[in-house]
């Protein structure tokens, strides 16, 4: 049907195309063409059979990323048009993101559009284009949105570390509509917070710890937390809400600590109960440590510690000293929630990690609860590098 260049893949490859993985990595292609980035190509067998159709990312070591395992189906407007109000049907049947005004709208390939991340901000949307083949349907892509929901503004955020693994340069602006205003407030249930499109985090927040903030409230009445890598101030917000004792929001910038005590003041609970620490973690824990610090409820989300095979042993390292660090802080009875976004550092690694603290922190912990990213980031189940957040709920005696 479409008029199109030709990959061919090896016979490893095209089992792992049969179950409906996206990817084709550089060593499983035996012939590509010579066409553009983002240019669409046909992927097939060595005998010329059909396996999919996909965008060729010369550069990258994901040579072709997959549209579509449909000979029949074309990847045009109307294919864009389908897989984005999937995508949007999808998060209506997630009942946790009824009241939330901020919402992950298109989670990449799990949604069947590799590359691309479509947040909704309130009115505004904010993108990411973060292949060579989402990049090449750019336009597209967005009057499509336009179309499917009506806004004030899409606000383009290409500006991650990965658009260089793609050979494409960092991007941000004004997509279509207005430009977002400096602070926008967004509602994630019972917690208001500001978002900063434009220069937030990310697409301004981590709304992948949507559900996972709101848990702690169930940790919170009287205790005292410590809220490490606090960004701002998520997990503190709901243990204020619950009625902790005092929290402690921590963070190396000074910028969003000064955005976490706004969000308290936004949610009326700028009452004294929170203090505001511009630190790094790993030497505030130590000076916790050596003066003897107690807390009954610890948060650690520290940023991405692994982002390379090459940094393994340094990002375990430094998983390892903080949980460590932690244990030795936390009061009998205590609860450590501890993350990982790192996706290369696999679950049952982590909870090795985390295990190991706990022994050289002479502690006896229960882990009571295993936690993921948010519903709205979903793990397709023929794509699981997805899951990339993991984190445990873990009681120490
Ligand atoms: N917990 C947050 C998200 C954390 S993102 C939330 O739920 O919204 C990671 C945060 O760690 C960023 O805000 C970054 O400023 C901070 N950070 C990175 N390295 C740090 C360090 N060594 N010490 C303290 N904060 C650090």
């Amino acid at each position: 049907m479409q008029n199109s260049a030709t990959v061919v893949v090896t016979p490893k490859a095209e089992k792992s195309l049969l179950r409906r993985h996206p990817w084709i990595f550089s060593g499983a292609v035996r012939q590509a063409p010579a066409v553009a980035a983002g240019a669409m190509v046909a992927v097939r067998a060595a005998d010329g059979r059909f396996l999919a159709w996909g965008a060729h990312s010369p550069e990258s070591q994901i040579r072709v990323r997959v549209w579509s395992f449909e000979e029949h189906e074309a990847i045009d407007a109307g294919f864009f048009q389908r897989r984005l109000a999937e995508a949007l049907a999808a998060r209506r049947q997630m009942p946790l993101l009824s009241p939330c005004t901020a919402v992950r709208l298109v989670h990449g390939e799990s949604d069947g559009l590799p590359g691309l991340i479509v947040d909704r901000y309130a009115d505004f949307l904010v993108c990411q284009f973060l292949s060579a083949g989402a990049e090449h349907w750019k336009a597209t892509i967005v009057a499509e949105l336009e179309r499917l929901l009506p806004c004030r503004g899409i606000y383009e955020r290409s500006d991650a570390d990965v658009r260089a693994k793609e050979g494409l340069p960092l991007a941000s602006g004004v997509l279509c509509g207005m430009a977002p205003p400096d602070l926008l407030e967004i509602r994630a249930g019972e917690v208001a917070l500001w978002a900063d499109l434009v220069r937030g985090h990310k697409t301004g927040l981590y709304l992948d710890q949507r559900e996972n903030q709101a848990l702690v409230a169930a940790f919170s009445p009287g205790a005292e937390m410590l809220n490490c890598f606090c960004y701002t101030g998520g997990f503190g917000l709901w243990a204020l809400r619950a009625g902790a004792r005092q929290v402690i929001q921590a963070d190396a910038s000074a910028d969003v600590l000064a955005l976490a005590r706004r969000n308290a003041q936004l949610n009326g609970l700028d009452d004294g109960r929170a203090e505001y620490v511009a630190a790094n973690v790993f030497e505030l824990l130590r000076t916790y440590r050596d003066s003897r610090r107690q807390f009954d409820l610890i948060v650690l989300d520290p940023p991405k510690f692994v982002a390379s095979a090459a940094q393994m042993d340094k990002g375990c390292r430094g998983y390892k000293d903080i949980n460590l660090l932690a244990f030795k802080l936390l009061r009998p009875g205590g609860v450590l929630l501890t993350f990982s976004c790192s996706g290369l550092v696999a679950p049952p690694l982590f909870q090795k990690i985390v295990a190991d603290a706990a022994a050289d922190a002479g502690r006896t912990v229960r882990v009571i609860g295993h936690l993921h990213q948010a519903a709205d980031h979903p793990v397709s189940l023929n794509f699981p590098e997805a899951h990339y957040l993991k984190g445990l709920v873990c009681l120490a005696a």
